[in-house]
């Protein structure tokens, strides 16, 4: 049997078919149509459909569809309560979804949740009970498996690593508080300290790179000069290392895990990132020693599996 993973995005709707043991055989990905859920569905089942005859598979022959989108579920995980990329507001997309796919199975999951998932059937949380994913990236997505499988919150409201508070009354957040883990460890949040850096230091190598324009700054840029040794850039880098390994030291010490696993672009360095993310994390760790701190190992491909597999989470 296979199972179909579809990843939601602002831009791009990535739709992948997924077999026994758990690889994708075939993805595509089309254009997210700015045209309401009723489209959304509809290209979501043209999607499926194509991939089905690429492979000459029925779709008797599928034993689930998962969805995952960047936004709140509801409770019963049936309502899309808010996915402001995709300009959904309590839109019963689950509903909407099994009309068009009749007798198979539909799931819907939050993206940074299915992500999570897919680590643990196909990537780093492998034969874990316990793991913790931070994704960073613009904003900071995480998830949570707890007794091996996806924890979506006491209330069922979800997980929201990205908005635990990290400094009071500290940077602004997107959630509207000050202080949250994202305006730190976002990538979004090392781009930003970077190009504050180089306003300070019009001669370091952040200001050269960038052509002395701060909107040139990204996170990569940052961890480009860092590594090329100029000092403004590893100061910044040094600083956001050190607001990461608190937030690592946090998830330890409230949760022991098994493993955490970090993905998005930033991950991009490596060791460079790694080492000295584990030293300070484990200097900061209550216990004496504790779970593996890892890069996680699904990319882009997490949502679309993390999607798929929500059917055996279900179990
Ligand atoms: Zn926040």
């Amino acid at each position: 049997m296979y199972q179909i993973g579809v990843d939601i995005g602002g831009t791009n709707i990535k739709v992948g078919l997924v077999n026994e043991t758990m690889e994708l055989v075939q993805t595509c990905s089309v254009r997210f149509p700015h045209d309401g859920a009723r489209s959304v569905v509809k290209t979501i089942e043209e999607a499926v459909d194509f991939l089905l005859r690429q492979q000459a598979i029925a779709r008797k022959d599928v034993e689930s569809v998962g969805i995952v989108v960047p936004g709140s579920i509801d409770q019963k995980g049936e309502r899309v309560i808010d996915a402001y990329n995709l300009g959904f507001h309590d839109v019963p997309l689950k509903a909407l979804a099994q009309e068009a796919f009749g007798e198979i199975p539909v799931y819907l999951a939050n993206d940074a949740n299915g992500a999570a998932l897919a680590e643990l059937y196909a990537g780093a949380f492998r034969g874990c009970k316990t793991a913790v994913l931070f994704t960073l990236g613009t904003g900071l997505g995480g998830g949570i498996i707890l007794g091996g499988h996806m924890f979506n919150g006491g209330m069922n409201q979800g997980v929201e690593l990205g908005h635990m508070y990290l400094v009071n009354g500290g940077e602004h957040c997107t959630c509207g508080n000050d202080g949250c883990m994202e305006a730190y460890c976002a990538a979004s949040a090392l781009a930003r300290d970077g190009q504050r850096a180089m306003k300070k230091h019009p001669e370091s190598l952040i200001a050269a790179r960038a052509g002395g324009s701060p909107e040139n700054v990204d996170a990569k840029l940052v961890i480009d000069c860092a590594k090329e040794g100029d000092e403004t850039a590893k100061a910044v880098f040094d600083q956001y290392i050190d607001s990461l390994s608190s937030a690592c030291a946090s998830i330890y010490n409230l949760l022991d895990p098994e493993v955490i696993a970090i993905g998005g672009g930033v991950c991009g360095a490596g060791e460079f990132l790694f080492a000295p993310l584990r030293e300070k994390t484990t200097g900061k760790c209550f216990y004496k020693t504790h779970g593996k701190l890892v890069p996680a190992e699904l990319g882009n491909d997490a949502g679309m599996i993390g999607a798929a597999m929500l059917h055996k989470d279900a179990q």
